[in-house]
């Protein structure tokens, strides 16, 4: 479960870690209200779970709370990269001197939590990786033991940090590392860390992931997840429980199983094209999931093709097919939908979208070929 940038900067806060004060806002004058009680100047800042928001225009500087709410207005409603900005984050601005990165993932591999930290951020940290691999610090944490504080200061001197900062990165690290184990997390990320004018460390940014399997622990967390969502599709995929995530181009996806979905996104971007969303209808798929997936996957407007992949194991192919013909028929559809069935009863199923389909719906043997014809036709529709 992802967490908003100002859901992770309160478990920060919790956790110890120095964040600038700030009040969430939903409309402009609650920018301003929120402004006026910070006092002084403000950045109001786009909350949305995608990254590279300051480019985006996502995130703007307010002297006074007049312009705050002036700023938020611009910056509600404004579409970053397919996500809608529901809600913006006014915070006190800082004076940065310096801009860090720190961040703790599982290294999966290593079957170890996986600490990194440079004192090259705010910028695209793969980037670093690639083009200034000596300029980004790694260092994996044996569970057992923990994060220990010789193990920061080691991290924090490797990767050249300002000596003023040792300290504040320091305890930083520190608090991240107790943070990500008591939270069940799976990243923590903090870009930029910043040293201010003034001397002190604080987090500008969050990201934050909470494994989802562990949410039964930390049902304060779990109820951050009813206001995660504005997205319109993703609220309709959560409400009937099934798995959806929004993407940025113009094919809907729909599979079952999450390798089968996986593969089909990379197959369609092999074609050429690019997924708008995909949606996991899971292993054993009945006509009536079909009818809530195409439902969810349908009301997302970029989506001008739909692909859909179905391995029959336990999951039926003809049942899927009839699914499907209930599902256009009451959404009343005339979007392209490009069917590839595999396995138990496939050649019924194909024989049932042959007879009984209307033409905007066709079948494809393969799924390269069933990619490539939904990438054509995506390409038409454009
Ligand atoms: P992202 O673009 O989505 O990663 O959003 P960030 O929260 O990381 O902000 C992007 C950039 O905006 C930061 O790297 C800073 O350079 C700048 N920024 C954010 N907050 C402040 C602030 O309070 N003061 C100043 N001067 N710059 C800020
Ligand atoms: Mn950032």
């Amino acid at each position: 479960m992802d967490l908003y940038e100002y859901q992770g900067k309160q478990l920060f806060a919790q956790n110890g870690i120095p964040v600038p004060s700030g009040e969430v806002a939903n409309t402009p004058e609650e920018a301003r209200a929120a402004a006026q009680a910070i006092g002084g100047k403000v950045v109001v800042k786009a909350q949305v779970q995608i990254g590279g928001r300051g480019k985006a225009g996502g995130i703007k500087l307010a002297e006074t709370p007049d312009e705050a709410e002036q700023r938020a207005a611009e910056i509600l409603g404004m579409d970053i990269k397919g996500h809608t900005v529901h809600r913006v984050w006014i915070e006190a601005a800082s004076n940065i001197a310096k801009e860090y990165y720190a961040s703790i993932t599982f290294d999966r591999g290593e079957k170890k939590p996986l600490v990194m930290l440079s004192a090259v951020g705010g910028v695209d940290i793969e980037e670093v990786a690639s083009n200034q691999p000596d300029k980004l610090a790694r260092l994996h944490i044996d569970p057992l033991v923990g994060l220990q504080p010789h193990d920061a200061r080691w991290l924090a001197f490797a990767a050249g940090i300002d000596p003023e900062a040792i300290k504040g990165v320091v305890s930083i690290l520190g608090r991240l590392y107790r943070g990500f184990v008591q939270l069940d997390a799976m990243l923590m990320e903090i870009n930029p860390l910043i040293l201010t004018e003034e001397g002190e460390v604080i987090a500008l940014d969050s990201k934050v992931t909470i494994d989802g399997n562990s949410l039964f622990r930390h049902p304060d967390i779990a109820a951050l997840r009813d206001t995660t969502t504005s997205d319109p599709q993703e609220k309709m995929a959560q409400e009937r429980g099934v798995t959806y995530v929004k993407l940025d181009g113009d094919v809907g996806i729909l599979g079952n199983g999450a390798g089968l979905v996986m593969s089909t996104l990379d197959v369609v971007a092999l074609a050429g094209g690019s997924p708008a969303n995909f949606l996991d209808a899971g292993g054993g798929s009945q006509a009536e999931e079909v009818v809530t997936a195409l439902e969810v996957l349908l009301s997302d407007d970029k989506v001008k093709v739909l692909l859909i992949n179905i391995f029959g194991g336990i999951t039926r192919c003809d049942e899927v097919a009839e699914g499907l013909l209930t599902a256009v028929e009451q959404l009343g559809t005339s979007l392209p939908i490009v069917v590839r069935l595999d396995g138990t009863n496939e050649e019924e199923g194909r024989r049932i979208i042959a007879e009984k389909a209307p033409e905007n719906v066709v079948t494809e043997a393969t799924m390269l070929s069933a990619a490539e014809r939904a990438v054509a036709l995506a390409k038409e529709a454009a």
